[in-house]
């Protein structure tokens, strides 16, 4: 469909030819149409074309999902530019905002209004309605994922209604849209609980890793942030700690000399040099483990003390380009599962890349959140892509899947996995009820795309896709 036969309104927010690519860059596509709504009123415009023309739509956010979870080949749909603080509630803690504001510009938000959110991931480039669909999390025992923090919201659905959900508001779709991999329609306004501003004092500290894990219970409750990076090949790790605190902030770069020492750390060593080194291993991978070994002694093993404001002591530097895999599992399990995965590692003699990130989630009751009924660790797997470089890591995947899976393992919905409708429905109680609800919402099918249709949808062949669609 060309820009040129939209009515005029529409020409003014639709761009031809744009190409989507994932932050990773490991997943594309060319939607026929790309549309940038500023107001729900342009929003219920597109849905009124695409029912018209019988088209899908996708929103995507800041296009940070490492799956093509937010690809389309119909009409693409961004809500950047639907941004703004629409209400506040100092006493209460809750904030109503535009789904498209990012993360970063919600910290400002709140800061202006003293507030913080309570728990984060691991950066803030996200857009507010892109971490809700997935229930992206932080870390923290007695903390949920980012849906938890959901009050109500708005969506515009398939039939071009504006829908307002609570848990007293049509509460079934409130509880599978607080979790809604961008299946029931466009979310448009969310209203947060935050908490009042707070600063954390954050502590790294290097530990051998089996002492971790035999003080499994111990590491998660040592903290109200508990985070453990293990470097495999070698049986070392750090653990990060991070509690609420009223002491002043100090920052590991208040004097000169401490600013040159961490810039040489992080920036130089932890990202420029570590990059180069990482790029020569592709063709030399034996000597992965003795980097590891490198990077921990020389970087990661020294002890970190900081104390800011709460955003940027949750977010850090994700470095460069990567290929990642994280799963959820009952925090019990992690154990055993870091054990066997480490067997997998060296019985198939892989050469696989720092971290193997544990992170600890509260359960909850939203149906497709991985941390749906059980206390939860993420155990999360990542191969570096040094300069934007492939890296082999497929066979690092499958074993880790595999082992994921014999723990009833949960993928986190944003990142690329093989978990078949089945599979879903199996480790998922209310699988159906979320299914039930979409049905009921979108019985067309106008938010779907591949990823759904592989992944949560009954699987079609390939010639009755073709007659949906037609
Ligand atoms: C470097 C990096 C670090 C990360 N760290 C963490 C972490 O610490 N913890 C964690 O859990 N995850 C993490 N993630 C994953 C990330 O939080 C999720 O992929 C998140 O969904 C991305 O948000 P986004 O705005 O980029 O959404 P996109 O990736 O663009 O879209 C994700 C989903 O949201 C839907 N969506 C977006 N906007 C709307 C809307 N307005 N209405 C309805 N649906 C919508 C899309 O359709 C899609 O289904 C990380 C990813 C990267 C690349």
């Amino acid at each position: 469909m060309l820009k040129s036969e939209l009515d005029k309104d529409l020409q003014d927010i639709a761009h031809e030819n744009y190409q989507f690519k994932n932050w990773a860059k490991t997943f594309q596509c060319q939607p026929e149409l790309l549309f940038t709504p500023t107001t729900e009123k342009q929003i219920l415009k597109v849905v009124e074309l695409a029912n018209r023309k019988n088209k899908r739509i996708k929103v995507f956010g800041s296009g940070h999902s490492p799956s093509d979870l937010a690809c389309t080949e119909d009409f693409l749909v961004n809500i950047d530019g639907m941004n703004r603080l629409l209400a506040v509630n100092q006493d209460g803690a809750t904030v109503t905002v535009e789904a498209g504001m990012s993360l970063h510009k919600l910290h400002v938000v709140l800061k202006e209004n003293k507030l913080a959110l309570s728990n984060l991931g691991s950066i803030s480039d996200q857009s507010i309605a892109g971490v809700m669909a997935t229930a992206s999390h932080g870390t923290g025992a007695h903390f949920g994922c980012m849906s938890t923090f959901i009050l109500d919201m708005t969506l515009i659905t398939a039939n071009g209604q504006v829908v307002r959900c609570s848990s007293t508001e049509n509460p079934e779709l409130f509880t599978a849209a607080k979790c809604s991999l961008g299946a029931l329609g466009i979310v448009t306004q969310v209203t947060l609980q935050a908490e009042p501003a707070f600063k954390l004092e954050a502590i790294q500290q290097p530990y051998k890793f089996p002492d971790i894990l035999n003080n499994w219970d111990e590491t998660i409750h040592s903290a109200e942030h508990v985070r453990v990076w293990w470097y495999p090949h070698t049986d070392d790790c750090v653990v990060w700690r991070a509690n609420r605190t009223e002491k002043p902030i100090t920052t590991n770069v208040q004097t000169m000399t401490n600013a040159v020492t961490t810039w040489w750390y992080e920036r130089a060593l932890g990202f420029h040099i570590y990059q180069g080194l990482l790029n020569m291993t592709r063709f030399r991978p034996a000597v992965i483990p003795a980097l590891t070994q490198f990077m921990f002694d020389k970087v990661h093993s020294r002890p970190m003390h900081v104390i800011d404001d709460a955003h940027k002591i949750f977010n850090f530097d994700c470095l460069f380009p990567q290929y990642v895999n994280e799963w959820a599992i009952a925090w019990d399990d992690a154990p055993a599962v870091l054990r066997q995965l480490e067997d997998y590692i060296t019985k198939h003699n892989l050469k696989v890349h720092f971290p193997v990130e544990i992170r600890f989630v509260d359960e909850d009751d939203i149906w497709l959140s991985p941390a749906y009924g059980r206390k939860t660790c993420y155990i999360g797997v990542i191969m570096y892509r040094p300069y934007g470089n492939p890296v082999p890591y497929k066979k690092y995947w499958k074993g880790y899947e595999d082992i994921m899976r014999k723990y009833n393992g949960r993928p986190h919905w944003a990142k690329a996995h093989g978990q078949t409708q089945q599979d879903l429905r199996h480790s998922y109680p209310k699988f159906d009820d979320f299914l039930n609800v979409r049905q009921q919402i979108d019985p067309n099918g106008m938010f779907l795309n591949a990823y759904l249709q592989r992944h949560i949808m009954q699987p079609q062949p390939k010639s009755n896709q073709l007659l949906a669609r037609l």
